[in-house]
């Protein structure tokens, strides 16, 4: 099998299982138990708030850990909002965000919570600074702008917009889930309040995830429930997804200029095979400001997902578009805001490299998605 499909998740390192394998049977103590099983679990908890916390540049008292990706996209807009009640509930956000990010403010608009203006992106999937401080108002409460697109790679210029924000009084939120462990992320460069962060995108767990919420913001609650998390997450903790996750923190730090190398070196290779090879084969997102391991096409006039079931079968795993979008034949919202038209976006192809893939992998995968191309009748 080759795994090229690291944007929907990644396996577990052998190093995070190693550290997180106590805390299933010896250490399963509650951390909230006064006992010493029970501060063991505590202080791995600790340990893993250290790691996370190391690897964004933020303090240990600004890492909250929640269920995932999801989970902190829904507190931070939710938070948001509670916190800047009195000034306002006018949202801004991108049209290529998460349905995480997407939905929810759907759904605080049909509760009447919030008013959200959607900010346009260019061919390239990327904002425009410029557009966001056109459309910010006096109300303007929260803008949720994602670091790194789950589809096409592309990096959004989260500074210049975070540096908008502070001069008119609005939180900045970045769902960061895609790019962190994966390029350098540092809070304070970027000037965000809060950030989304999920484990099992950098070779730790699934179902956990941090919320970085900047020191002396009142962010409350969102799940009502014991004090854990200082007060903030209620619920026992996910103490073994919590100890692979802080572990998993650690070792991207570590291996970072080493993946990113390597896996810039195997996506360009790749763009620049698939593109040359079929005919009609275009890059989506940006050529350079894009995740290291991304590889995103579009091949007019074949249908993404019988080049899945293909792949597939030559055990190649790989991806039309997002993990939640594949599946559904609903053109992806990120194509359609990026002006791709219906029959480039149904020939989307989502290929995203780890650090386990190697170059003859690469050469595989262009060689199979080339022939079923051919096959495909280009
Ligand atoms: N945000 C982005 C950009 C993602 O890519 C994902 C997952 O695909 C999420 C949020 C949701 O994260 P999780 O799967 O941890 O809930």
């Amino acid at each position: 099998m080759i795994y090229m499909d690291h944007g929907a998740t990644t396996p577990v390192d052998d190093k995070v299982l190693e550290a997180m394998l106590p805390y299933f049977k010896e250490n399963f103590g509650n951390p909230s138990s006064v006992y010493q099983l029970g501060a063991a679990s505590k202080n791995a908890i600790e340990k893993a708030r250290r790691q996370a916390a190391a690897l964004i540049g933020a303090k240990t008292n600004e890492v909250f850990f929640t269920s995932g990706g999801t989970e902190s996209d829904n507190w931070a807009i939710r938070g948001a909002l509670w916190m800047k009640k009195e000034k306002g509930c006018h949202v801004i956000t991108s049209k290529i965000e998460h349905h995480a990010v997407l939905h929810t403010l759907d759904r605080l608009q049909e509760e009447g919570l919030c008013e959200v203006t959607y900010v346009p992106v260019d061919h390239a999937g990327r904002i425009n600074p410029e557009d966001v401080k056109k459309v910010i108002r006096k109300d303007t409460v929260l803008i949720t702008v994602m670091l790194a697109n789950n589809e096409v790679g592309t990096i959004e210029p989260i500074k210049e917009i975070a540096a908008l924000a502070h001069e008119n009084d609005i939180i900045m939120h970045t769902d960061a889930v895609q790019a962190v462990g994966h390029i350098p992320v540092n809070v304070t460069e970027l000037g965000v309040d809060m950030l989304s962060a999920s484990g099992h995108k950098l070779s730790g767990p699934k179902g956990v995830g941090f919320l970085y919420s900047r020191e002396n913001l009142p962010l409350r609650s969102f799940l009502q429930g014991g004090p854990q998390e200082k007060n903030r997450r209620a619920g026992t903790e996910n103490v073994p997804g919590i100890v692979g996750f802080g572990a998993a923190c650690e070792f991207a730090a570590d291996r970072m200029a080493e993946d990113i190398e390597k896996e810039t070196g195997m996506r360009d290779h790749m763009i620049a095979r698939l593109t040359s090879e079929i005919p009609g084969c275009t890059l989506s997102g940006d050529p350079t400001d894009r995740l290291p391991g991304n590889v995103h096409v579009c091949i007019p006039g074949i249908l993404g997902e019988m080049m899945l079931i293909r792949l597939d079968m030559k055990g190649i795993c790989a991806s039309a578009g997002s993990a939640c979008t594949s599946g559904s034949l609903e053109p992806s919202h990120v194509l359609a805001a990026m002006g791709k038209t219906a029959e480039e976006s149904s020939g989307a192809l989502r290929l995203t490299i780890g650090r386990e893939n190697t170059m003859e992998e690469a050469d595989t995968v262009c060689d199979e998605v080339a022939a079923a191309a051919l096959a495909m009748g280009l």
